[in-house]
């Protein structure tokens, strides 16, 4: 008799956001003539760079020529395309990152789902609540969580972000293997500086304990002094990996590419305590369940590492940007407080009146047809808050304003 992975029967519930949208969809099939705004998913809405869509169609029609027609190629991703984001994301900031430290994917929710794997069964996981639930998930699945009890699953460090901690995640007091980070992060918007940066890379070198580090956002950060990738702060190639992703810097959401940088430096240890690279590791596993990014995808890919491709991008994060600075005068006008909004497409709020997250969704959604999402569904600490996104058309972003203002709050 086959038997089942049991450790997918600890899963809570259905995934936060086909909730939000099996209740959007109910709500809309029962009220037809309602006009639903969105500012649930962190999905994108503006359509890729004129730069992007020329990259792809190139790549196309080289697949229908036998002198460019592509195959089986390396996994790790093509070499024009590592090299073009070695030279501008890495080498433009004083950080050198090496060729094969470089691996292209076909986004960051794989690889932050599928870094566990290199790690033993009984390592000490530490993760931010709220929280990117691709993280706690992928965890339970390879049976490192222990029940789930009262909000919570046994086993696993939960670093608390609240309010009086400026929705930042404090170091654990208490040595862990394996530390989830997200900046700007996803729910609460929030950036970390270099000097808390550089706090969590000591503390991970004093345990010999590895930062899994997601700037899936870090296009979105426009104060300079904000870093972009943990690789700015010394010492981080020993102690980090990195996961970005094209989905929000390029609008990649559906057309999927990102990419993971795993230092040559960083290790983690044998039963024997002998050191072993990560890249290595990462590398075989790549080797083994994975066989790359469609050529035409890192073709457009490439062009968003030009100073054209780029420029075109970056105008369309400053139309999100834009929105999230609309949305956030609207909660100001309220007097709703909430964290993010700036540097980040994402807006944290406390719900007013002391709603619950879900009872908010639903006062949003009956009341004025906006979606959000509940911050319950990030973790314990996300109840009592809700998230929006800037990722919406602008005049919807208006009239949602324009709407949470006539609730009566
Ligand atoms: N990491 C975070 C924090 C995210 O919010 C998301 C998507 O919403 C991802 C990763 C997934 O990115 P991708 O589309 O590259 O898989």
């Amino acid at each position: 008799m086959i038997r089942i992975n049991e450790n997918f029967q600890r899963l809570q519930g259905s995934y936060l956001f086909s909730e939000v949208a099996k209740r959007t969809k109910d709500y809309q099939l029962r009220h037809p003539d309602m006009k639903v705004i969105r500012l649930g998913i962190g999905d994108v809405t503006q359509p890729l760079a004129q730069s992007v869509i020329d990259g792809l169609s190139k790549g196309v029609s080289d697949m229908g020529r036998i002198e460019t027609f592509q195959g089986y190629r390396s996994d790790e991703g093509y070499e024009f395309l590592r090299e073009a984001i070695r030279q501008m994301d890495f080498v433009s900031r004083g950080v050198d990152i090496a060729l094969d430290e470089i691996f292209i994917t076909s986004g960051a929710k794989e690889d932050t789902a599928n870094f566990q794997e290199l790690f033993a069964g009984d390592i000490k996981i530490a993760i931010p609540d709220p929280v990117y639930p691709v993280y706690v998930d992928s965890n339970v699945m390879a049976g490192r969580s222990g029940k789930f009890v009262d909000g919570r699953y046994e086993k696993f460090i939960y670093m608390d972000t609240r309010a009086e901690n400026g929705f930042t995640p404090d170091i654990p007091k208490e040595p862990v293997d394996l530390i989830y980070l997200c900046f700007p992060n996803n729910p609460t918007g929030q950036v970390a500086t270099k000097e808390q940066l550089k706090r969590w890379v000591e503390y991970a070198e004093k345990n010999k304990a590895v930062i899994l580090y997601d700037a899936a956002y870090e296009a979105f950060i426009r104060d300079p002094e904000i870093p972009h990738s943990i690789f700015e702060i010394d010492g981080a190639k020993q102690v980090a990996a990195e996961f970005r992703s094209l989905s929000k810097t390029a609008g990649f959401t559906g057309t999927r590419c990102g990419y993971t940088i795993i230092p040559k430096e960083a290790e983690a240890y044998d039963a024997d305590g002998k050191p072993v690279s990560l890249n290595a590791l990462w590398n075989r596993r790549q080797n083994t369940k994975f066989n790359g990014v469609a050529y035409p995808i890192q073709k457009g890919a490439y062009e968003v590492f030009t100073a054209k491709g780029r420029a075109e991008c970056n105008t369309i994060i400053d139309y999100y940007l834009e929105n999230a600075r609309i949305i956030g005068d609207g909660l100001k006008a309220l007097g709703i407080s909430y964290s993010g909004g700036t540097n980040s497409p994402y807006i944290w709020l406390k719900t007013p009146g002391n709603l619950t997250s879900w009872e908010f969704f639903d006062k949003l959604l009956f009341g004025i047809q906006v979606v959000g999402t509940p911050g319950s569904g990030f973790g314990k600490c996300g109840e009592g808050y809700f998230r929006l996104t800037s990722f919406g058309k602008k005049e919807e972003v208006i009239e949602a304003v324009e709407r949470i203002k006539s609730l009566k709050l």
